[in-house]
């Protein structure tokens, strides 16, 4: 049996009851660092043969464990932090563990975005998540644009080094919108940082990043869908008026269609 097996994010208190027995049950352990299981095992007292299944040697790895879970073995994954196939190794393992019509028990447990995501205050009834925004500019850019007309919340992981340039960023690709910026979650320095995108990019401006973060961004909003861009009130007070309306008879026509005040409508078509 594959045992799929959460670890804390930042607090060792955050291990399930279930976690540690099968972590103490299990034949061995599968873990992204060695090193840093080793830590954890050690704080709970747990001695098992450990076998290293990070990124590069999944492949090689991979098949080991697959012989063993074979040969009947109970192996528990764990990654560095948090839940395996998250954003972490553990995905492929479970694909081919199933492909062969092996078992796999999944343990639920601790992970960052879901964490944050409540922490936010945002909607969490529908939401997205999509892992670490790109570190170039340019496929970055893309990632964001393409995510402007979500109007699910959105969820992403960033590093300390690469987080102010990606508010920005999603400032330019959704304009104004509320966010979460949750870092250090369940540990000594955790902070959450709720407000408009503008205010917290000029916080983090004269600040510089440091720990874990994750981004929480709120959906476009029905507002935001339905709104007129500026251009195009123009356009259509233009042909009100063509059809003989006033400019306030036009800005009222336009303030119905559009649910804004008659006022916004016509300041609207001014500056247009
Ligand atoms: N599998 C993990 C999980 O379930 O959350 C995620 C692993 S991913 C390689 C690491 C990223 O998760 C970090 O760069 C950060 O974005 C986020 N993360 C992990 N722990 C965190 C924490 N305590 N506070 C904030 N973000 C965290």
């Amino acid at each position: 049996m594959l045992y799929i097996v959460p670890t804390p994010i930042g607090n060792l208190e955050d291990i399930t009851l279930r976690a540690l027995r099968i972590l103490q049950e299990a034949d061995l352990i599968a873990a992204e660092d060695t090193r840093k299981t080793l830590t954890l095992l050690n704080h709970f007292e747990i001695k098992k043969p450990l076998i290293s299944y990070y990124e590069h040697n999944k492949r090689s790895k991979g098949e080991v464990l697959l012989a063993k879970l074979r040969e009947g073995k109970n192996i528990a994954l764990v990654s560095d932090a948090g839940s395996p196939g998250i954003c972490d190794p553990g995905a492929d393992l479970i694909k081919e563990a199933l492909a062969e019509g092996l078992e796999i028990t999944v343990l639920p447990g601790a992970c960052a975005a879901t964490t944050a995501l409540i922490a936010s205050g945002l909607d969490a009834t529908k939401f997205v998540f999509e892992g670490f925004i790109p570190r170039e500019r340019s496929p970055r850019k893309k990632f964001l644009k393409e995510l402007a007309a979500e109007s699910r919340t959105m969820i992403f992981y960033e590093t300390p080094h690469r987080i102010t340039e990606s508010l920005k960023a999603a400032y330019e690709a959704f304009g104004e919108r509320q966010i979460a910026l949750c870092r250090e979650l369940t540990k000594k320095f955790e902070e959450i940082n709720r407000g408009a995108l503008s205010e917290i990019i000029a916080e983090y401006e004269a600040r510089e990043p440091k720990g874990e973060f994750v981004l929480i961004v709120e959906g476009r909003s029905a507002e935001e869908d339905t709104a007129p861009d500026a251009e195009m009130l123009v356009q259509e007070m233009q042909q009100l008026m063509a059809e003989g309306n006033s400019r306030k008879q036009a800005s009222k026509l336009l303030a119905e269609k559009y649910g804004i005040s008659a006022k916004d409508a016509y300041d609207m078509s001014l500056k247009g």
